[in-house]
């Protein structure tokens, strides 16, 4: 019987991981199919505070398991495939192989989603990217293109044409999913240049492992062709890692978790942390603060519970 089961090894979990592990909990981890979470496929993080120089991504997050070990933190790697958490103790399946705790951290995360591009996956960090708020100030006076025709694309659009002498966004259809005010915004904004109705079919260069070029499509003239592209940004929506907690946890129609105050579900002794229920901010270092919060939360309650 575990005091603390943590699922997610990203900026979340591992924070919870650190916090309870001082505290003495002797906490599990689970490192699932994203190991390291989001940070482990990006490289230069700038805006960690306490790094002036800046820190790679995976090294920021292993830094943090490190810590956490320190304390007595335990790792596995697993998928989790169910999970029990309507009675106590809590059982959580981790490759068909089950685990008990009295206290359950949810850190799992949200998937960016991709486009699925044959080069896309491979120049993740070397000009593709879902953040740009993580990654926009590295394409200074570059060309920039953003994917997508919701409110994220339209936010990084606007906020990529500080950084970029040019922001093309590209959408599959002509309507928008976006607010008008944000759609407005971008509209009205000279240095956003809007291709309607295309798709994007190919991001160039994996043999020079960088991003050169895009692949594009217009849907209604069926026209194929190549713009020169510096930064390649996705901004397609998230899916929050949720599965094995449907029926259990409440969630919201997109499946991220409802936050009943602080960082409690809606199940005494279950507690949440980072882009699982974060939406809105998805950075590091709120994904951090949320695993303090967590950890917190769950000592109390086991302290209440006399263990
Ligand atoms: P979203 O609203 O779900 O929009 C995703 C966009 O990506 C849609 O335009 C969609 O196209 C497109 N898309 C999805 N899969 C695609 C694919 N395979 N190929 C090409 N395009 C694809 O996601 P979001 O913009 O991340 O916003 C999520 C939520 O956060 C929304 O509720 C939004 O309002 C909110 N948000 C708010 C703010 C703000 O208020 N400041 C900022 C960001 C996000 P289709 O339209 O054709 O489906």
């Amino acid at each position: 019987m575990r005091n603390v089961i943590i699922l997610g090894s990203g900026c979340a979990g591992n924070t919870a991981a650190i916090y309870t592990a001082r505290a003495g909990l002797n906490p599990l981890v689970v490192i699932g199919h994203e190991p390291g979470g989001q940070l482990s496929v990006t490289t230069e993080v700038e805006n960690f505070p306490g790094f002036p120089k800046g820190i790679q991504g995976p090294d920021l997050v292993e830094n943090m398991k490190l810590q956490a070990e320190r304390f007595g933190a335990d790792y596995i790697h697993g998928t989790v495939q169910a999970t029990e958490l309507m009675e106590r103790p809590f059982r959580i399946n981790v490759d068909g192989e089950w685990h008990d705790a009295r206290a359950v951290i949810i850190a799992t995360g949200a998937s960016a989603r991709w486009l699925g591009l044959p080069g896309e996956q491979k120049l993740i960090g070397h000009g593709v990217s879902s953040c740009a708020t993580c990654d926009g100030a590295f394409y200074k006076n570059q060309l920039v293109m953003v994917v997508g025709g919701g409110d994220s694309a339209m936010e990084e659009a606007n906020f990529l044409t500080r950084f970029g002498r040019q922001v093309t966004l590209v959408h599959r259809r002509d309507q928008f999913r976006a607010s008008k005010i944000m759609l407005d915004r971008a509209r009205a904004n000279p240095k956003v240049k809007f291709l309607a109705n295309t798709v994007v079919e190919e991001v160039y260069d994996v043999s020079k492992n960088k991003v050169t070029g895009a692949r594009l499509r217009n849907l209604i003239e069926n026209r194929t062709w190549d713009e020169a592209v510096d930064g390649f940004f996705l901004a397609i929506g998230h899916t929050p890692n949720t599965k094995p907690f449907v029926g259990q946890i409440d969630l919201d129609p997109e499946g991220y978790i409802v936050s009943k105050g602080g960082a409690r579900t809606n199940l005494t002794g279950v507690f949440h942390a980072g882009d699982v229920q974060d939406r809105t901010y998805r950075q590091a270092i709120t994904a951090a603060g949320a695993g303090c919060m967590a950890a917190i939360e769950a000592e109390r309650f086991l302290e209440a519970e006399g263990h």
